[in-house]
Formats: C-alpha cells, structure tokens, sequence
C-alpha cells in the first residue's frame, strides 16, 4: 500500500482556495486551526446562535451562519455530526455551493449510504484523521500529525487527489502518513471497528470485568482500578509498541494468564461469529437504515442508552476516584463542551 508523506503532497492545491469548515466540535475546531496556522484562507459555518461562534473567533476565525460561508467556499468540509449532514446538505449546503467546487468529509457515511447525493458538477474526497480533534490539534502544535485516510468519491475537476492531499497535508495528517483508500472501505471498517471492539466491544468488557469483582464481594474502588483505570496503560503500551510490546513491558504472571486465560473471558472463534454478523449487519446497510430511523424518531434508544449506561455504579465511584487524581484532566469534555 502506498502511504503519502509531505513531499507527496502540494500546498499549492489548497492556499489558493478558499475553505469553509462547518461545524465547531471535535474534528471542526481542530481542522480550521490547523487549516489556519497552515496559511489557508479558513471561515468556519455555524448555526444561527452557535456557542461555538464565540469560542471560534476568541481563536481568531472567522464564524459565518452556514450558507454564508458555503458561498464563499471553494472547499466545503462538513464536520457536522454525521446524522445532521443530510437535512444541512440539501437545505444549506447544496443550494450555496459554486459550480465546481469541492465537498469534503471526514468519514463516508452520508455518501456511501446515499443520505447525501452530490451534484455531478462537484469534486467528492474525504479525509479522515485516525484520531480525536484534540490529538488532530496538539499534534500539530507539537509539530507532528495524526495519520488520515483520504479518498476520492467523485472527481470533476481531475485535481480531487491532490487537493485532498494538501488538505491532509494542511492539517498535519502527511507528517505522520496518509493512506489512500475509498468511501466504502472507510465507512465500513470505521463503524465496525467502533461497535465491535472501540466503543461496543471495550465497553461490555470492562462493564463484564467490573461486576464480576463487585458482584464478588471486593471494594467497588478496586475494581474501578483494576478493569477501567488500568486499561489506558496497557492500551498505551499497545498504542506504542504493538501487542508483543505490551506483552514484553507487563509482568511475566501478567503475560501467562494472558495466554492461559483470555480465551476463557473473550472466546475467540465465538467472538469472531459474532463480529461477522456485525460486519454483515455494516456492509448491507441494515445499520445504516436504523441509524436513520432512529434519528428520524429523535434519537430515544440513544436517550435510553445514556440514561440507562450513566446510572451505573462504575460511573459513581470513578467520578470519587478521579477527583482524588488531579493530574487526570478530563481533556475531551473541556475542549469539546
Ligand atoms: P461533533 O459532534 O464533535 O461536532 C459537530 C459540530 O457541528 C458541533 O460544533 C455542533 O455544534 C455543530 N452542529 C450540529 N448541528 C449543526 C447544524 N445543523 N448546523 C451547523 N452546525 C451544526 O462532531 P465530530 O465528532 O467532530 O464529527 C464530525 C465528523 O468527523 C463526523 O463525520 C465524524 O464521523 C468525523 N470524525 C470524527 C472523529 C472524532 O474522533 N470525533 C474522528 C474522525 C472523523
Ligand atoms: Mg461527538
Ligand atoms: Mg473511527
Ligand atoms: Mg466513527
Ligand atoms: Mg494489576
Ligand atoms: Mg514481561
């Protein structure tokens, strides 16, 4: 597989534009920053009363209602929640849009699934950063980047690929490596990777690991430190070193019950059976259309799911045992609101 570095990528593709970014949150206030300090002429789109607005321009970027920076783009990158995209395509982004002008996402959702349905006068790429807004920002800071996928779903201008190259390049995803890919395969392995292992997956486990201890009879406190807290050391060993690294950082008692044990908690050729059928469930659209169901009924299983998922006591004793440790800075919520 090819991988793009900075020297693959031009600069010139995108300075010259002019590029809206919409939306505030975790990928929007990272990508205008970085677009920013990259010499890129940036405007960010909010909505009407946005509290974004302020926090955008206290960093020194123009905020504009949504159609207003539309019309003024060459470059539109939707950094909207991916269930909004739809309705703000068709009812403020598409009606503004110049002639020829490029559409920009940072995960194939909406195009793949066909909620958004791009005029054929448009460029369609996409790039995705492997990582959450605030590493997308201090990365960059720091003068590194964090890896992107980019994609071309439509090319109408036959500059599509190197323009999104200097847009990765322009957000610091080419110090670090840009992977070429397609809408489709990004879409799919990044909604099973969240439901199966990231998200889903990790949740049940910690979750299944907590109450087993609780349920045993030890102090809820140790539990906590044992099957939450502890996971982001090992997952950072992992992050930095691979499987065999963490393996050769933890203990050898660690590393036996490792091999002897893990099958017993986590099944393997069950849990693959199962995985499959969500990865079936992903590639025929049947998540897609219930995504958008739900979203069409107000979201209330997500409403329930954090109801239900918030009450629990792992939520109660982490918030006493965090407060105990001032260096745990709750980074996300800060910078996300
Ligand atoms: P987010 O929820 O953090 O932010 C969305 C922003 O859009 C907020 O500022 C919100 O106020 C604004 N907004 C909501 N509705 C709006 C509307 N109707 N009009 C104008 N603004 C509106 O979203 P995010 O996590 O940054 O995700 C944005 C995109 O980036 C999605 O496609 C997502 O899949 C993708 N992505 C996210 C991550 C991540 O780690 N968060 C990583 C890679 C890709
Ligand atoms: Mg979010
Ligand atoms: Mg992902
Ligand atoms: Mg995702
Ligand atoms: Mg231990
Ligand atoms: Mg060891």
């Amino acid at each position: 597989m090819k991988i793009y570095y900075e020297h693959d990528a031009d600069l010139g593709f995108i300075q010259g534009k002019k590029v809206a970014v919409l939306g505030f949150g975790s990928q929007g206030h990272a990508h205008a920053l970085n677009l920013r300090d990259s010499g890129v002429d940036v405007r960010v789109g909010l909505r009407p009363g946005s509290r974004s607005a302020a926090r955008a321009e206290a960093a020194g970027l123009r905020a504009l209602p949504t159609p207003e920076a539309v019309r003024e783009a060459d470059v539109v990158m939707v950094l909207l929640p991916d269930e909004t995209q739809g309705k703000v395509y068709r009812e403020e982004i598409e009606p503004n849009l110049k002639e020829g002008a490029a559409l920009a996402f940072a995960h194939g959702f909406n195009v793949h699934f066909g909620q958004i349905r791009p005029r054929r006068d448009l460029d369609v790429w996409m790039v995705a950063p492997k990582g959450p807004g605030h590493l997308v920002r201090s990365e960059y800071q720091r003068g590194s980047g964090v890896p992107a996928l980019v994609a071309v779903h439509q090319d109408a201008s036959g500059s599509a690929f190197p323009t999104a190259l200097a847009y990765a390049k322009a957000i610091g995803a080419a110090r670090a490596g840009v992977i070429p890919t397609t809408f489709k395969d990004e879409t799919e392995t990044d909604l099973f990777g969240e439901q199966a292992v990231l998200c889903g997956g990790l949740t049940r486990l910690i979750q299944a690991g907590f109450e087993t201890l609780v349920e045993a009879g030890y102090p809820p406190e140790m539990a906590y430190f044992e099957t939450v807290h502890e996971v982001k050391l090992i997952v950072d060993l992992i992050y930095e070193a691979g499987l065999r690294g963490m393996r050769y950082s933890i203990s050898n008692t660690a590393e036996y019950g490792d091999y002897t044990r893990g099958d017993l908690a986590v099944p393997l050729e069950e849990t693959k059976r199962r995985m499959r059928e969500i990865l079936r469930q992903v590639q025929t659209g049947e998540f897609a259309r219930e995504w958008m169901l739900e979203n069409q009924a107000g979201q209330p299983v997500l409403e329930a799911g954090r109801k239900r998922w918030g009450a629990h006591p792992i939520e109660e004793v982490g918030a006493r045992l965090r407060a105990m440790m001032p260096f745990l800075r709750a980074r996300v919520l800060e910078e996300v609101g």
